[in-house]
């Protein structure tokens, strides 16, 4: 199958402690999380919980961002500066990092739609946005594969995360390697993953690579600028379509007239959202295997992350979410 025989690198993803991993939440419980458990095989975590790192108890009086402080509304105690301190110091001390799964809507975990209120009492919040913690985050690590646990839920989302994650992880092993004929391996392999991701970015690496400099700490620093440019938002459905098609002309001489016509109807299902991308890349690997086509089975597109995790991907449902 193209892509499973290569022993995918395990991204680093630091995640939110009370994700399944500790009853750290402000009333002491955890919130077991499947898709994480799953991944759990796959990634090596790093958990941590920026309140009980500050010194806050378990359970503890809930916190809230009022206006642009972090504070607790039971005690009137304040830790906006103690949980800034905090994360510039955690997030400073991380190292070859992939991605980050967060909680959602916590004041401090948080990467969006985070209740911002505006005194300490009210139940009506005046806006969103994201946690302390969040925040610094976002600011910090833009480019790499950052997540909360509710948009996670959506398929699509998902599918992105992944692939974004485990590329990265790919792309760092590739640097640390200081092989520029690893880093031309890995642009080869993600040739139909970049297409489908973002055509004008896949031209500038290609341009990278063809007017390398003699120096690969600059060749690999400025194509991992445009690696998560490139990965920075989700593909839309026409170029994925516009790939498949792509790869079914390495085949449509060799097929047969009704496995010519199946194809073209899966597409017709995919293009009106009613099958995912999975459904047609499974046709398309087994002919890839039948067929024995060397330059696509080694393409990162039909298999961007491990295959475990592709059915708690493609549900069906999420277009366009
Ligand atoms: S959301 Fe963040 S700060 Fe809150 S309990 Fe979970 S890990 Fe701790």
């Amino acid at each position: 199958m193209p892509n499973s025989s290569k022993k995918m690198v395990k991204p680093k993803v630091v995640v939110s402690k009370c994700l399944g991993f500790a009853k750290c939440r402000w009333n002491g419980t955890t919130i077991p999380d499947s898709f994480i458990d799953k991944l759990k095989k796959h990634v090596n975590f790093i958990p941590v919980c920026p309140e009980v790192e500050i010194g806050l108890n378990t359970p503890r009086p809930p916190i809230r961002i009022v206006n642009n402080r972090l504070v607790q509304p039971k005690t009137g105690r304040d830790f906006t500066d103690k949980m800034n301190r905090f994360s510039e110091k955690f997030l400073n001390n991380l190292k070859n990092v992939d991605g980050f799964i967060l909680k959602y809507k916590s004041p401090s975990c948080g990467m969006k739609n985070v209740l911002i209120y505006p005194n300490k009492d009210t139940r009506k919040a005046k806006s969103q946005g994201p946690g302390f913690f969040g925040k610094k985050v976002l600011e910090r690590f833009k480019g790499l594969s950052i997540e909360d646990e509710g948009r996670l839920r959506n398929f699509r989302i998902r599918e992105h995360f992944l692939t974004r994650l485990f590329t990265l992880a790919d792309f760092r092993k590739v640097k640390k390697s200081k092989s520029i004929q690893k880093l031309l391996d890995f642009h080869t392999r993600n040739k139909f993953l970049l297409m489908a991701y973002n055509q004008k970015e896949l031209r500038i690496l290609g341009q990278i690579l063809a007017n390398q400099a003699n120096n690969f700490s600059i060749t690999a620093d400025e194509y991992e600028e445009h690696l998560r440019l490139a990965l920075s938002r989700m593909p839309r459905y026409t170029s994925n379509i516009n790939v498949l098609l792509h790869a079914y002309n390495h085949f449509s001489k060799k097929l047969n007239a009704k496995e010519k016509k199946y194809f073209h109807h899966l597409i017709d299902e995919y293009r009106d959202a009613k099958i995912p991308l999975s459904a047609i890349l499974v046709l398309l690997k087994d002919w890839v295997m039948r067929f024995d086509d060397k330059f696509l089975a080694k393409q990162t597109f039909f298999q961007p992350y491990p295959e475990d995790l592709i059915s708690i991907t493609d549900s069906g449902k999420g277009r366009n979410k």
